[in-house]
């Protein structure tokens, strides 16, 4: 049996990174960056202000208070996209509005709301109540962005503030990585399709279904092959069916069973089997390997199982296929809220609710943990890690949780 360390090296060795092609920046979300991304210019582009107010030199401001405001003549009036033309003077100012180009001769914006207009002999003027610093509610060109600057790397995995940074750099189409295709099947002579009728000894196939979801979630596109009856030929059709895709993921009938009969037939249509049965709970008989050249999971049966062998192995697969720099699933020290018995040699990893309190996270498990439980799946928000080598771990103790969410 090989440890998760060694299966998921022997996975992430065998995953090509695959294509690239290039897409509208609208609909990039969610999408990893192939290329590196470098700013076509300053942001701002210009000195600007960052307040509604009065454009002037502070020095004009000094020592202006409620009781004793500082006079400007107000001598134009910017708006954001406009292009200031007049000169400042001293003692001037130019009423200007966020956004807009600050004039060349002003070093400070003083906010419309310690401002009051007066008119004097039919001239605009402006009291000033406060004193104004050198670039107060000034935005200096470049202070965001510089011109040249490697804002995104490749590899990003894009969400809505990079796609505004990919705007702002004048991007409007993005190169990314494909999306991989990913065909998923279901096999089983008991497993039947959600809309068909449960007679007795029939379950309804939600790994079809979660396989399905989880596929799209970690950035592929899932295609569905239905539910294969645990027979050779009815296997060899449906895993024909695949070749064409980047992936291949089965449910079911890889284990012991005289009618498991997955890891066989991969066998038999040429698969290198790269490892079977990993270290862990739930998820020990699963099967991995590559069928001409196509990497293939042969995931257990079991609803929990299947869910988390692909959180654990299918998961980061895909994120290497698409050059993911980091991986979407982050990882965080808690404390473990009760005792927990295992067996020793097998990596666990339990469903668990983990929640922030008293400036740590605590982590609990979601009750029954049989791999046939998905109601624990569908209540956790993360998966409690326990290290092979444990036999108890106590309530209390430090163990390491995946976020799901
Ligand atoms: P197997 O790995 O084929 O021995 O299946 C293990 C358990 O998982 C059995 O109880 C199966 O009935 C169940 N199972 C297999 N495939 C599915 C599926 N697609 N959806 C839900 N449960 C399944
Ligand atoms: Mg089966």
């Amino acid at each position: 049996m090989i440890s998760v360390d060694d299966a998921l090296r022997k996975v992430l060795k065998a995953i090509k990174v695959i294509g690239k092609e290039t897409i509208a920046l609208r609909d990039s979300l969610g999408r990893v960056l192939a290329e590196d991304i470098y700013s076509d210019s300053d942001i701002p582009g210009f000195d600007n202000s960052a307040m509604d107010g009065y454009a002037l030199n502070f020095t004009d401001t000094t020592k202006a208070s409620v009781e004793d405001p500082k006079i400007l003549e107000v001598i134009e009036d910017v708006k954001a996209g406009d292009i200031p033309k007049k000169k400042l003077n001293k003692l001037q100012a130019i009423r200007i509005m966020t956004g807009a180009i600050l004039p060349k001769d002003a070093d400070a914006v003083v906010m419309v709301e310690v401002t009051k207009k007066v008119k004097i002999k039919g001239k605009e003027f402006v009291e000033i109540y406060k004193c104004a610093k050198r670039n107060e509610n000034v935005r200096r060109a470049g202070e965001d962005i510089k011109k040249g600057e490697l804002v995104l790397r490749n590899g990003t995995l894009l969400n809505s503030a990079h796609i505004g940074v990919l705007a702002s750099v004048g991007k409007s189409k993005v190169r990314v990585a494909r999306k991989p295709m990913v065909a998923i099947l279901a096999t089983g002579n008991e497993v039947i399709d959600v809309n068909e009728r449960l007679t007795p000894g029939k379950i309804r196939s939600s790994n079809s279904y979660t396989l399905y979801s989880q596929v799209i979630s970690a950035g592929g596109i899932a295609k569905n092959l239905g539910i294969a009856k645990d027979t050779p030929s009815q296997l060899i059709n449906k895993i024909k069916q695949s070749l064409g895709c980047d992936l291949l993921i089965t449910s079911g009938g890889v284990s012991v069973g005289d009618y498991d009969l997955v890891k066989d037939i991969l066998s038999k249509l040429g698969t290198n089997i790269e490892f079977w049965k990993v270290a862990m709970r739930p998820g020990k008989p699963m099967v991995f390997g590559l069928i001409r050249g196509i990497p293939v999971f042969g995931l257990p049966g079991n609803p929990v199982s299947s869910m988390v062998a692909f959180e654990v192995f299918v998961r980061p697969a895909i994120a290497k296929m698409l050059n993911q720099s980091a991986p979407s699933r982050k990882e965080a020290e808690a404390i473990l809220q009760e005792d927990i018995s295992k067996k020793k040699g097998l990596r666990y990893f339990l469903r668990g609710n983990t929640t922030w309190r008293n400036s740590s996270y605590q982590a609990r498990t979601t009750g029954p943990q049989g791999s046939g439980i998905l109601k624990s799946m569908a209540q956790a928000n993360s998966l409690i890690i326990l290290p092979e080598e444990k036999e108890f771990i106590k309530k209390g103790s430090k163990v390491k949780v995946r976020l799901l969410d």
